[in-house]
């Protein structure tokens, strides 16, 4: 369903390195191509990644680096895909950085075992779960969600592993919903607003052009997500936090909607060359300002934060060697 780009890439370089002995690109044989793995196009990731690739491409004749971004289910499908070498980088969850890092969470990921080999380049936003229901649907709070039609995230996403995890630790299965749909997240906002399902859950950066599409096609509600086995979520494990969705900032959520969530980060793995994650980190910290405005989910990022928060796996050695000259580490 998803193209592995990194793999064409690399037939790109061949093509572009026989062409350049001929005379006709530029491109030289040192150039290597790296594919970012995000998610939808309508969500935070593909940005992210395409933030990140326009500002390592900016500097490619000096560095010889050619990033490129590639729209993908999600978290779980980053990783595996990193896992399987046919991705260099990827953003996924912070919960599902922490359960490949150590084999946990997950079945797929306890029957792989540990993922040693990935590798933490940095964290980006934060990412609340976002429910978002329609207005007419009488939801009011994430129980409400029992008998009802939701979209709880397509496999592949973090999302639906997320789900399985909260709606598990609120006693329930996906048997006590109506509907549990699995559509990809940019199918969501016509689905809810054709009255296809009553609510979709996700997790994403805000503001997001996809709930923004949701929120004025039709009337919705931005539902509460907490009560106590989000509370001890949040206590037991360190990579998820209680947040908020900013009243005023989608139509139909005028006051702050509380919930919870994780943080994006931005993975690789030791496969990939210290020298290529140091120049991709150092266009983006190197020009930090610049990458924060290439979304507005980026506008209060720190940069201190970034090399700290919802870091499980190691940092890559080539982060690493950036946040040593930078005096960050
Ligand atoms: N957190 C979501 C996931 O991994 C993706 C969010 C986005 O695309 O911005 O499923």
């Amino acid at each position: 369903m998803f193209s592995t780009k990194s793999f064409g890439a690399g037939l790109a370089a061949t093509i572009f390195t026989l062409s350049g002995a001929i005379g006709s690109l530029t491109a030289s044989a040192a150039d290597t191509f790296v594919t970012i793995g995000t998610g939808g196009i309508t969500g935070v990731y593909y940005p992210t990644g395409g933030a990140i690739c326009r500002l390592v491409n900016k500097g490619r004749k000096e560095h010889g680096v050619r990033c490129s971004v590639e729209s993908t289910g999600g978290s779980v499908y980053n990783i595996n895909t990193i896992r399987a070498g046919e991705l260099d980088l990827g953003v996924a969850q912070s919960d599902w950085q922490y359960h490949a890092y150590n084999g946990t969470g997950k079945e797929a990921f306890i029957k792989a075992g540990p993922f040693e080999d990935l590798r933490a380049v940095f964290s980006v936003h934060a990412e609340p779960v976002s429910l978002v229901a329609r207005a007419d649907s009488g939801i009011k709070h994430i129980s409400d969600l029992v008998g009802k039609r939701v979209n709880i995230g397509n496999a592949g996403s973090g999302t639906e592993a997320t789900w399985n995890v909260l709606w598990g630790a609120m006693g329930h299965t996906n048997d006590d919903l109506k509907l549990a749909a699995q559509m990809k997240s940019s199918e969501t906002p016509g689905a809810l607003c054709d009255n296809k399902i009553d609510a979709f859950f996700w997790l994403v950066g805000n503001p997001s052009a996809l709930n923004k599409e949701a929120a004025t096609t039709c009337d919705v509600v931005f539902v509460e997500v907490n009560g106590e086995a989000v509370d001890q979520l949040v206590a037991d494990n360190a990579f998820y936090r209680t947040a908020t969705i900013p009243g005023g900032m989608y139509r139909g959520n005028d006051d702050d909607t509380p919930t919870f969530g994780v943080g994006a980060t931005f993975v690789s793995s030791t496969a990939v060359e210290e020298n290529v994650v140091y120049q991709i980190v150092k266009a983006v910290f190197d020009n930090f300002d610049d990458f924060k405005k290439l979304h507005p989910a980026f506008a209060h990022l720190k940069e201190s934060e970034m090399i700290s928060d919802a870091l499980s796996a190691p940092l890559h050695d080539g982060a690493a060697k950036y946040y040593k000259e930078r005096g960050w580490l």
